[in-house]
C-alpha cells in the first residue's frame, strides 16, 4: 500500500479527517460510537515541523517508538505546552528513567522486571503512569508482548507496582494479507480482556483496547478496539519497514534498537 509524504499542514489535517470518516464507517458496521475510539498518531521518523501540523489539526497526542526520538522532541516542542507523548515500543530497563519522566502513557508493558525499574522510577519522580499490557496475540514466538497465557498472573503481580495505573491491554496483529488472520488476533485480545475483567486487581482497568494501526485499524475497531495506532496514513511512508520496530526474528537489543 502506498501513503505519500504529507509536507504541508492541510495534507496532514486531511489525512487525518479521512482517516477519522474510515473510523466513523467501521464504528457504524460494528454498531459502536466513534467517541468510543481514540486515533492516536505515531510520529515515529516525523520531524518536530510535520508533528506540529497534527497539532494544529487539534491534535495533542502522539505515539513514539523509541524513547530516544522523545528525548529529542519533547524539548523542542515543548512551547506547545500541550503535547503528551505516548510510547508504544518495546522499552529496555535502563530507559525507564525518560518514560517515567516525559511519557503520559506506556502501551508496550511486557515484564516485571521492566514494571519495577518504571515503579522506582515514578516514585523518584513522584508521578503515575497509565500503562497497558503488551500482549502477543500473533503466535509468533518472537514478538514482543506476553503470552495470552501469562496475562492473568502479570496482573496479579503488577499489584506491587501502585504508580502503574493499569488501564487495558495492546497488541500487534500478525502481517498478513489474509485479513481474516489479522482479524483473528484482535478478537484473540477483546476475548482475553473478557476473561481477566472478573479477577481484576482493585483500582485496575482494562476499559482500553490498544490494537490497529495504518494497514488494519478498521478491522481492529470492528473487534474492539478502543484506541488504534496509526502512523504512515497520517504522515506518509516511512523508510524502514515495519520488522525494524518489532524484529519477527529476536535480535540482542543494541540490533533492535
Ligand atoms: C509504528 C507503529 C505503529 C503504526 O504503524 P503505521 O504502519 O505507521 O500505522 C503502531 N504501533 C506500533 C507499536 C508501532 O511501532
Amino acid at each position: 500500500m502506498l501513503y505519500p509524504q504529507a509536507e504541508t499542514p492541510a495534507e496532514v489535517a486531511a489525512n487525518l479527517a479521512a482517516i477519522r470518516e474510515r473510523m466513523a464507517r467501521a464504528c457504524a458496521r460494528a454498531g459502536r460510537d466513534p467517541a468510543g475510539v481514540r486515533l492516536l498518531p505515531v510520529s515515529k521518523t516525523v520531524d518536530q515541523a510535520r508533528i506540529r501540523f497534527a497539532h494544529a489539526a487539534g491534535y495533542r497526542a502522539f505515539g513514539e517508538n523509541k524513547v530516544q526520538e522523545v528525548q529529542l522532541k519533547q524539548p523542542q516542542m515543548a512551547d506547545l505546552g500541550d503535547v503528551e507523548w505516548i510510547v508504544i515500543g518495546h522499552l529496555q530497563t535502563n530507559k525507564a528513567k525518560v518514560v517515567a519522566r516525559l511519557a503520559s502513557e506506556f502501551q508496550a508493558l511486557d515484564s516485571l522486571r521492566l514494571a519495577e525499574a518504571l515503579e522506582q522510577r515514578l516514585r523518584h519522580e513522584q508521578r503515575q503512569l497509565d500503562v497497558l499490557v503488551q500482549i502477543n496475540t500473533s503466535d509468533e514466538p518472537s514478538k514482543y508482548g506476553l503470552h495470552p497465557d501469562v496475562a492473568a498472573s502479570f496482573i496479579q503481580q503488577l499489584q506491587q507496582f501502585p504508580s502503574l495505573r493499569v488501564k487495558g491491554l495492546m497488541t500487534l496483529a500478525i502481517q498478513s494479507a489474509d485479513p481474516e488472520r489479522v482479524r483473528a488476533c484482535f478478537v484473540r485480545l477483546r476475548q482475553l480482556r473478557d476473561r481477566l475483567l472478573p479477577d481484576l486487581p482493585a483500582g485496575m482497568r482494562l476499559d482500553e483496547l490498544s490494537m490497529g494501526m495504518s494497514g488494519d485499524f478498521e478491522i481492529a475497531i470492528e473487534e474492539g478496539a478502543t484506541v488504534v495506532r496509526v502512523g504512515q496514513a497520517v504522515f506518509g511512508a516511512r523508510a524502514l519497514p515495519h520488522h525494524h520496530y518489532w524484529p519477527s526474528q529476536q535480535l540482542p537489543e543494541e540490533q533492535v534498537l
